[in-house]
Formats: C-alpha cells, structure tokens, sequence
C-alpha cells in the first residue's frame, strides 16, 4: 500500500516511516522540516512541502497517488499554545483542514489523524475511555478537538474515513537505536531526565508536589513509540477492510508519577540526577491514564512494552547515541577530546562523515569549543549541516 506520512521526519512520524518501510509499505514523507530532520527518514521517498501550500499538496497527491494518508504534522506544546493560540490553530487546524481538501479532491479516502490524551482536558474519572466528555482546556487540546469533530462531518458529507488516536504520553525510541526523541527546544519529561543523567542539561525540574497523588507528582501513562506505531498500522488495515471511523485512547493503562519516571531513570542509567522542585505548570491534570480496551478489543492492539524500565532503556540508548558517549561517561575528561569526539559523533548520528571536508569538521569543532554548552552547538551544528546539502 502507498502510504503519504505528513510529517515523517519528526519523533512519532520517523518511527512510523520505519515501521511502514519495514512492514512492505511505500512511503511518501511529506515535511516542511519546520522541526523535523531529513536525516531521521529512513527510507521511501521525501517530499519538502508545507502543508499550508495548496500547490505543494496537490503535487504530492498527483505525482504518489496514496491509499492512505497518516497526519503527524502538528505543534504539541500546550504552555506554547496558550501564549501563542495563533499558530496552533493556523498549523493543527488550518493546515490540516488542506490537507483533508486535498484528499477530498483527490479521492483519497482514509485518513489516521495524531490525537490527544488533551482532547479530555481535567479528567473526570481515570482511567479515561473514550466516553469520557470532551473538554480541552488549551488551545493545543482544542486544535485536535476540532479536527476530530470536522473528521465526523467529512465521514458523513464525502466518505472520508478516518481514525484518531489519542496518545497519552509517547516515550522510548527505536530498540535498533537508529531514531529517538530530538525536539528543540525539549521539553517532554523522560528525554529531558536523561539528559541530566547524560550531562547535556545540569537538573530537572518537578513541575509541583502538591497535586492529590500518592508522592505528590503528576501521573501519565506512558506509551512506547513503537506500540503507538503498531496502533496506526492496525488502525491502517481496520480502515483498508472497510471498518468504519473511529477513536482510541492509546496507553498502558498504568501511571507512573514524575518522582517515578526520575526513579527509574536514575536505576536504568546508574546516574544521579539533580531535582530541582518548581512550581505546578499551568494547565497539567494531576493523572492522565488510558483505558484502551477499545483499541485492544476492535483493533487486537496489544502493547509490547508497556513496562516503563523498557521504555526509559531505549530512550537512554538513543540519549547515549546522540549526546555522544563520552559526554556522559566522564564530565571530567578533556575539552579537546570531548570536542572532537563528540563532533565526530554528531556527524555519525547525521550520516555525513563521509562527505564532510576535514575543513567544515573543523569548524565545526570550533564551534563546538565555542559553544560551552553543547547542546546549543548541536544545534547549530545540524543546521549548517542542512543549510549547506552537506
Ligand atoms: N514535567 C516535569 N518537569 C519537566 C517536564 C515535565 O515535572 O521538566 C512533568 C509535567 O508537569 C507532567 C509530566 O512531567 O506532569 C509529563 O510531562 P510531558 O511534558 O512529558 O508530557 P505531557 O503530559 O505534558 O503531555
């Protein structure tokens, strides 16, 4: 089957390109690489597009013609999307209501939409069902709300049929090591733990121990990225069978606190980690937790790592990978060596040693030597490396 991955170079979409690719699929990444990366798609065929061009769309949809189409392209910060409720609505609602067009004029007729666990708002019981009341209480929340409302409008007027996934709290990264979380800046929970342990960032901040919870730390469901993949796969065959539209929760079922996930990051990764206690960030229900039965029960969807050791393991190899192994394994080792290697890392991580001239290697180490801290040289790093085709 031809499938258009809108989206396929961020964290959720890379790994489901991958899966795709591996399960037979042919795959059409669409990506404006807005906060993507090239690098993270493995595979298929890449297609530099915004979703806001109509042109664009319909070019992709005219040249790859696709069966189906999976939607991963949107902002995911709710404190962002509270200050800037413009951008949310313009990308998570404008922007994918052009891309629903396109497939409306292109007769394009099945269509899984990245949903939210925020779709729920402050729950009212937990663990939530999908018969929970819908009431998001930000911008980001109530962007997806909306799609999902407008899907049930484009079923019933064009036989458009889709499925929302709601995620509750995606984590881990490929066990092959060869994707993980890169957002920037980051702001999700477990990645920035390991962090910490690694040495890219000195602490964590507990955002409140004062929410009605066993420690005092808000509990999420966290859901590994390669079962929440497996879900759209799955929900991609109901939907090629004929099955009608639809809506899951997807999570364990089981929550973890903040205290928790610090706990087990901390055994995983032999490290200490400094916690720093801060104030509750606005908006965050004190425990978001699925109840999956119907995704288990109409799509056979049966998590393979629901143990949350297993989801901070990938999640730290990846962490390792990335930030350079030596980084985390001596703080004190030398500038010199650290810079060098870690450059060499990076480049590895971005495939294009090969093809790097030992004068940008240079520079970049200069960079690198720069920039004390080397995340911000990372950074700058990569996009040099895109800017210039290297
Ligand atoms: N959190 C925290 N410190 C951080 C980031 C997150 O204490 O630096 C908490 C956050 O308040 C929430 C949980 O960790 O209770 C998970 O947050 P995340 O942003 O990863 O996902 P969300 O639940 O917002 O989708």
């Amino acid at each position: 089957m031809k499938v258009l991955v809108v989206g396929g170079a961020g964290y959720i979409g890379s790994h489901m390109v991958k899966m795709l690719l591996a399960e037979g699929h042919e795959v059409i990444t669409f990506d404006n690489l807005s906060s993507g990366h090239r690098d993270a798609v493995l595979g298929g065929e890449f297609f530099l597009g915004d979703l806001a061009g109509q042109a664009e769309l319909d070019a992709v949809f005219v040249q790859h013609r696709p069966d189906a189409v999976m939607h991963f392209a949107s902002f995911i910060q709710v404190g962002e999307s509270v200050r800037r409720p413009d951008m949310y609505y313009r990308n998570n609602f404008s922007n994918t209501l052009n891309l629903l067009d396109a497939m409306v004029a292109h007769d394009v007729k099945h269509f899984i939409f990245s949903s939210t666990a925020a779709v729920f708002g402050e729950p009212d019981y937990v663990p939530i069902d999908e018969a929970h009341p819908n009431r998001p209480v930000n911008p980001y929340g109530r962007s997806k709300w909306m799609v999902e409302q407008i899907l049930a409008d484009y079923d019933h007027a064009f036989g458009l049929k889709s499925v929302c996934l709601r995620y509750f709290n995606a984590a881990g990264a490929d066990p092959d090591g060869l994707l993980g979380e890169r957002h920037d800046p980051e702001t999700h929970l477990i990645p920035l733990i390991l962090q910490a342990a690694s040495g890219r960032r000195p602490e964590i901040q507990v955002f409140g121990r004062d929410y009605d919870t066993p420690d005092g730390t808000c509990i999420r469901d966290y859901i590994h990225i390669v079962d929440l993949c497996a879900a759209h796969l799955l929900a991609l065959q109901h939907l090629i069978g004929g099955g009608a539209s639809e809506r899951f929760n997807l999570g364990n079922g089981s929550g973890f606190s903040v205290q928790q996930v610090i706990d087990t990051v901390e055994k995983v990764t032999g490290s200490k980690v400094i916690v720093v206690d801060g104030p509750r960030r606005a908006g965050d229900p004190a425990r978001l937790v699925a109840d999956s039965t119907r995704a288990r029960a109409q799509l056979g969807w049966e998590p393979m790592f629901a143990d949350l050791e297993a989801i901070v393991a990938h999640a730290w190899a990846w962490e390792r990978k990335f930030s350079g192994d030596c980084l985390f394994r001596s703080a004190n080792s030398q500038r010199k060596t650290r810079t060098s290697w870690n450059v060499t890392d990076q480049l590895n991580g971005i495939k294009a040693t090969k093809i790097v001239a030992q004068e940008y290697v240079e520079i970049f180490e200069h960079i690198h030597e720069i920039c004390r801290n080397s995340g911000e040289a990372h950074r700058i790093i990569e996009q040099l490396v895109e800017r210039l085709k290297l």
